[in-house]
């Protein structure tokens, strides 16, 4: 980890004999840079490439400790309309708005990450599907309910959720896991893949929720919308 490694590298300055305010300093300067670089400037949420190395952190707990973990999948709805009714600057306003709102319906503990344009993830430690059903509630409807002040309008949000459960899942298919000191671990990666598709079921009726199910598959643009959604 380049953290580890810079760290080193002031240890070794400090060993030998260089002045400790001006590493202090340094060590300060640099903490507060690795935090920027993990986080989306907008928003100030982590940025995806952190939402993975926590997801896997979570997911290692989860296989070791035989607990659970869900994620949530948020993408704005019909988002472009509200930069073209508005202007991109209060579309970014929209964004911190939201990105604020979601972080303030889960815990502390809870990872929100910017995972793209318009879409957030959240990954919830130690969180079972119910629990995690009930955040996707909290989130979707303060979304619903929070005024854009520059716009004096508001969005909503379409959810897609997945719990993980050890030993409990179809989608356990090679690609979708690692071995690391002989045990097996799902990717991060895979764990995301399944709450979008659930997301992208919950756009087509949209500010909604779609919990995902096993052999659930991306809606096909000529589908109906979801059965399986509810706000
Ligand atoms: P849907 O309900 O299907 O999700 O429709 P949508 O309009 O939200 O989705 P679409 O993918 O068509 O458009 C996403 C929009 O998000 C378009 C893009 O300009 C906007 N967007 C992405 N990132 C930013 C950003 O940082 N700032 C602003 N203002 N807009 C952004
Ligand atoms: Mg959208
Ligand atoms: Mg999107």
């Amino acid at each position: 980890m380049l953290e580890n490694e810079v760290e080193s590298h002031f240890a070794e300055l400090e060993k030998n004999g260089a002045d400790k305010a001006v590493i202090g300093s340094l060590r300060q300067a640099f903490s507060r840079l690795s935090d920027k670089a993990k986080r989306d400037p907008k928003t100030l949420l982590y940025n995806a490439e952190r939402l993975f190395f926590h997801l896997d952190e979570f997911l290692k707990l989860a296989a070791d400790h035989d607990n659970e973990v869900s994620v949530l999948m948020a993408d704005i709805d019909h988002f472009k309309q509200f930069n073209d009714q508005y202007g991109h600057i209060r579309g970014d306003d929209a964004l911190k708005i939201i990105a604020s709102t979601i972080t303030g319906a889960v815990k502390q503990s809870d990872v929100v990450a910017r995972y793209g344009g318009e879409e957030f993830a959240v990954a919830l430690p130690q969180t079972g599907s119910a629990q995690a059903l009930e955040i996707a509630r909290k989130v979707r409807s303060r979304v619903e309910n929070t005024i854009i002040p520059s716009a004096n309008d508001r969005r909503t949000v379409s959810i897609g959720v997945f719990t993980y459960n050890v030993g409990l899942d179809e989608l356990l298919r090679t690609e979708h896991k690692k071995i690391e000191s002989g045990k097996e671990f799902y990717l991060p990666a895979s764990v995301i893949n399944a709450a979008d598709i659930a997301m992208y079921n919950a756009k087509q009726k949209r500010n909604c929720i779609v919990v995902y199910e096993p052999g659930m598959q991306m809606p096909n643009k000529r589908d109906a919308p979801s059965q399986g959604s509810e706000k």
